[in-house]
């Protein structure tokens, strides 16, 4: 793989779709590619560190970066706020290719910026009930945070039309080989020769 061109991905899926798995396997075969450490308002869980899974701020704080036009995207996802900031991307894309794990809204925002070289990708299950599944047998949520997760899914199909590529999670290994050959057919060509 070529490390001269940066490029930055998308990867917006709901939660229970294997996005982090992915995630964690894209970083650990390629180096080069930094994940986005967003900010955002929700508490954050047992095993998360602050620096690392995210920037834990108070809302206030949130609103304050939010008047100051530091985000290049933010969004209100279940009653919380979640944003990436300018300083942090404008860094890091010098010298390294950036992974953004954001939802619909923020990758809408994002693609406003003509300067962004993005690929978007959407990542789901096959269905809503193979999510539910999923959600319940990982045992991180509550039934009422299910209920809302799942309740967004219909909300995010709307959406997938604003996406490069909607990939089905039916086998761990299969997907992580789609997303190797986009990225690696991204890192070859230049952008505009990529028929879409
Ligand atoms: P969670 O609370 O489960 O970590 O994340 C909830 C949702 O927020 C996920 O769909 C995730 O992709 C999205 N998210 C995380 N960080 C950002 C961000 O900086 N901007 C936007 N728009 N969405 C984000």
């Amino acid at each position: 793989m070529s490390h001269d061109k940066k490029i930055m991905v998308i990867l917006s899926s709901p939660s229970g779709a294997g996005k982090t798995t992915i995630t964690k396997k894209i970083q650990q075969k390629y180096p080069s590619f930094k994940i986005s450490v967003s900010h955002t308002t929700r508490p954050p869980r047992t095993n998360e560190i602050d620096g690392v899974d995210y920037h834990f701020i108070s809302k206030m704080k949130f609103k304050s970066l939010i008047n100051e036009n530091k985000f290049y995207e933010y969004a209100k996802i279940f009653d919380n706020y979640y944003g990436t900031l300018k300083a942090n991307v404008d860094g890091a894309i010098l010298k390294n290719d950036i992974l953004f794990d954001i939802d619909w809204q923020g990758t809408k925002q994002l693609s406003q910026f003509k300067n962004l070289k993005l690929i978007k990708i959407y990542l789901t299950t096959e269905n809503k009930g193979e999510l539910e599944k999923r959600l319940i047998s990982r045992n991180q949520n509550t039934i009422d945070e299910v209920k809302k997760r799942l309740s967004s899914y219909d909300e995010d199909i709307k959406h997938w039309n604003d996406y490069d590529y909607v990939l089905i999670n039916k086998n761990l290994e299969v997907c992580f080989k789609q997303i190797e050959k986009i990225i690696s057919n991204y890192k070859t060509f230049s952008t505009s020769q990529i028929i879409q």
